[in-house]
């Protein structure tokens, strides 16, 4: 008889006690995983070496490329979503009407014309007049956009004002926030104070000397002066020269204004559940693009996220209870037309809206999310956080979900939301610049994103809570 005290633990107790700190770590509890977190970790498998983002993505950018709002790309591209669905064996596809100002770029040049003479790299804010011809003056140069704010008309009127404040580069894509306004609602400041045209920093952290458009506001009152981007290699030189005591000139030519009215379509795909009733998930992005990429991260990562999360879902051998919709908004980028209409036309089908979430981060890794839902809910989301968990994506309480730019026109409504906030460090280096492409994205991590969005879907389309709605005013 071994009366050792301390005895060898078995093979089998070992592996047992491995399992269990295992199931601790995501269930809270030594217990058996749920048919919901067998399914869920099922699905997130094959999300990862699932390819259909990655196939979606090579076609929309590849057979459709550049798609801003209103150009022939952009009619392409509708046509694409639409035949992509079908392709993918939605139940229900159908397009919604959506009408807005049509801008164009047609050209874009600027040069400084003292004290030295050599180009800067330029491009056109979308939403700006043109210059009517070469337009030249004295730059006056401004921090950031409460710099400008506070600065007297008589110093400003005539002048070209050039703001430059610089983005930070985060995870959470803070800086943009901070610094976007620049972008849109400068034009309009320099406006009332006089000036003859704006020259910004570009909005983004693109290291290549590419610039980054993007649209101007579209709800500041007044009109904006004529407004483009430097890169961020052009707006260090103008700074250097501007440190100097030598005044700086610079001649701005910009071809490039509305042109009538323009529409295009919002597509909407649908998946049925097994509950036969019409309550459905909805998961979207933007399929409109900048033109000086094909728009591989914005949006194209996005949507095809959610087309491909959605379709490994329905494939499962057991639909879930509710429906899943995905919703491609048309040209979000000049002013989310395709999100306000799409909430503007809902009326009773509204209440039918349980939860969403919108893919428009790009395609780095989702690393966090955030909810809003009704208080009685936040138990049900206590669960996703358990099913994100095994990809190391943590629930971040801080603030409420804003549901993103299309669908948070939804969520303005009342309708609840989740963010899967993407890292966003790389995002915007390629961010409405000739970068995004899509040698640009990693496949692994297109794959990853799928993952994380299918998670969300099976969980939210399998849930029984009452998630909303939410307090518009919140
Ligand atoms: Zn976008």
């Amino acid at each position: 008889m071994n009366d050792n005290p301390v005895r060898p633990i078995p093979l089998a107790s070992n592996v047992m006690r491995l399992v269990c700190v295992a199931l601790i770590m995501t269930l809270g509890a030594c217990q058996k995983p749920s048919e919901l977190e067998r399914t869920v970790r099922g699905l997130q498998e094959a999300a990862r070496s699932d390819d259909t983002a990655w196939r979606l993505l090579d076609g929309l950018t590849s057979s459709v490329g550049p798609r801003m709002g209103g150009s022939d790309g952009d009619a392409k591209a509708v046509a694409w979503a639409r035949s992509s669905m079908e392709e993918l064996d939605f139940d229900r596809i159908w397009l919604e009407h959506v009408s807005f100002p049509l801008w164009e770029r047609r050209s874009e040049t600027a040069r400084l014309l003292g004290p030295v003479s050599e180009p800067l790299v330029v491009t056109a804010l979308g939403g700006s007049p043109g210059t009517g011809g070469p337009l030249s003056g004295e730059v006056l140069h401004f921090d950031s956009l409460p710099e400008l704010e506070a600065a007297d008309p008589g110093d400003v009127n005539g002048r070209i004002v050039f703001i430059s404040e610089r983005m930070e580069r985060s995870r959470d894509g803070s800086g943009y926030g901070r610094t976007v306004r620049q972008r849109s609602k400068g034009p309009f400041v320099a406006a009332r104070k006089g000036a003859a045209a704006l020259l910004v920093r570009s909005v983004g952290t693109n290291p290549n000397g590419n610039p980054h458009t993007g649209t101007i506001s579209t709800s500041e009152p007044g009109s904006p002066v004529p407004s483009a981007a430097l890169s961020h290699p052009a707006a260090d030189r103008l700074e250097q020269l501007l440190s100097g005591s030598q005044s700086v000139t610079v001649e701005l030519d910009l071809d490039c204004g509305f042109n009538g009215l323009a529409t295009s379509q919002n597509v909407v795909g649908e998946f049925d559940g097994r509950d036969g009733s019409d309550d459905f998930v909805v998961v979207g992005g933007h399929l409109d693009s900048w033109d000086l990429g094909t728009g591989a991260v914005d949006d194209g990562a996005g949507v095809a996220t959610a087309m491909a999360a959605a379709k490994l879902v329905a494939d499962l051998p057991e639909r879930p209870r509710k429906d899943i919709r995905v919703v491609l908004f048309a040209n979000e980028e000049q002013g989310i037309h395709g999100g306000k209409t799409y909430a503007g036309s809902q009326g009773r089908n509204f209440y039918r809206h349980l939860i969403g979430a919108e893919a428009d981060l790009g395609a780095g890794r989702v690393w966090r999310f955030r909810s809003r839902v009704l208080p009685g809910a936040e138990a049900e989301v206590e669960a996703l956080a358990g099913l994100l968990a095994p990809l190391d994506i943590t629930w971040s309480k801080d603030r409420p979900a804003g549901g993103g730019a299309d669908l948070g026109q939804m969520r303005k409504l009342g309708m609840p939301v989740i963010d899967l906030n993407h890292d966003a460090r790389r995002y915007f280096d390629l961010h409405h610049t000739a970068d995004d492409v899509l040698e640009n994205v990693d496949p692994e991590d297109l794959a990853f994103n799928v993952a994380a969005y299918a998670t969300f879907i099976y969980w939210a389309a399998e849930s029984t809570a009452a998630f909303g709605p939410v307090d518009p005013s919140d």
